[in-house]
């Protein structure tokens, strides 16, 4: 038989990490001690309240249909509850917000009820592959605004030319930001939503981080400024913020037309969320406060022993403010992101990401995960030391 894979699918960009894949493998085979600060995963348990809800919620018969296509009211109703508490933004429960399995799964759909074939996504590089992916198969073509160091990685929105501009439908935009661990300012989402409105752009902010911060640094929702409820919508997800990457549970917020348009799409494709999840959903934000306090303060622990070893080994890296990655310029002497995650994990048995996974302006970094503990991280930092 002769099976082709469709254009799309061969349109997505092509995979970097054959290499250290088999590499990893070969590295757990061996039964190595390897360190794995590669996956942006967290390492600590979801929070005990949220499984004890999950299992009571398991139990009730009521729970075991398909979910409402919008998702549960209860849910929405708390999620519009903590935006209130947390943003200090309103929203109605019945339009502007939809549950997601997942933000990635939201995140993916969404240029499938805007994107027409030979339409533009602009997409910040690096970034979450899904923008690109999402993009490519709802037919259109991703856009790459480079993060840059210089420009604390914030796009440069005056580089963009008019006949993109003119073809662009969607900019995602993404902060706290995976994997540069930036911030931005409200001055910068202001920016956004006034350009947005200049060219009839749907914004499209990915918040997944919002609730990882440190330093007393607290980011601000994107549909809290100015026209940001006009021009956009906000992904969240319970999967960083209560260490629930495996529950597929997350939700999008904001203007009322773009959530209908994913909602539509999503319909079509998938039942929505087991409502004993979304019940759980519920739990994991009447507690969310508690939980990322001790959290927070446990990847802060880890981000200063990473940031400080390595620094004290030569680097030169500012402390993140929020997400739990450190983004690093390779030491002088390396030429590739590739090549140094292939040395590191040949001879120090760490996994650490390189940066031109993400895209081509990552190249000349890479991406630590604060997912093992701090003593794992010490560990990391000594191997680190007789190796570069
Ligand atoms: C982890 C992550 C997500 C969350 O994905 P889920 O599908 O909700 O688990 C979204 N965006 C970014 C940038 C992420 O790193």
């Amino acid at each position: 038989m002769q099976f082709e894979f469709s254009d799309r699918l061969n349109k997505l960009p092509p995979y970097l990490f054959v290499e250290i894949d088999r590499a990893k493998r070969k590295a757990r085979a061996e039964k190595r001690d390897i360190i794995d600060l590669g996956i942006g995963d967290p390492d600590e348990p979801t929070p005990k309240e949220v499984i004890e809800f999950l299992c009571k919620a398991a139990h009730d018969s009521k729970n075991h249909h398909y979910p409402l296509d919008q998702g549960s009211s209860i849910f929405r109703d708390r999620i519009a509850r903590w935006y209130k508490e947390r943003f200090q933004v309103s929203l109605d429960p019945e339009r502007e917000i939809l549950p997601l399995l997942g933000s990635k799964e939201g995140i993916s759909h969404m240029p499938m009820a805007f994107i027409n074939p030979g339409d533009i996504s602009l997409i910040p590089d690096p970034c979450y592959p899904p923008y690109k992916s999402g993009t490519i198969f709802a037919g259109g073509a991703p856009y790459l605004m480079p993060l840059i160091e210089e420009n604390d990685f914030l796009p440069d929105l005056n580089k963009l030319n008019y006949p993109t501009l003119k073809k662009a439908k969607i900019i995602y935009i993404n902060y706290p930001n995976n994997p540069t661990a930036s911030i931005c300012e409200k001055g910068f989402f202001e920016d956004v939503a006034i350009f947005a409105k200049k060219y009839n752009l749907i914004v499209a902010n990915d918040a997944a981080y919002s609730e990882i911060a440190f330093d007393g640094y607290r980011p601000i929702s994107f549909l809290k400024v100015e026209g940001g409820k006009e021009t956009g919508v906000e992904f969240h997800s319970l999967s960083k913020t209560c260490n629930m990457t495996g529950w597929r549970i997350g939700f999008v917020c904001g203007n009322e037309k773009i959530i209908a348009g994913i909602a539509k799409v999503k319909s079509n494709i998938d039942s929505g969320v087991f409502n004993a999840i979304q019940m759980a959903g519920i739990t994991a934000l009447d507690i969310a406060d508690k939980h990322l306090e001790r959290m927070n303060k446990i990847y802060q622990e880890r981000r200063d022993a990473l940031v400080d070893g390595l620094n004290k080994l030569g680097w030169i890296i500012k402390k993140p403010k929020a997400t739990f990655y450190v983004w690093a310029r390779l030491p002088e002497k390396s030429k590739s992101s590739i090549e140094f995650a292939g040395l590191v994990l040949d001879k120090a048995d760490i996994i650490i990401t390189p940066g031109i996974g993400f895209g081509e302006s990552g190249e000349g970094y890479v991406r630590f995960a604060l997912t093992v503990s701090k003593e794992r991280i010490q560990e990391a930092v000594d191997r680190l030391k007789k190796i570069i």
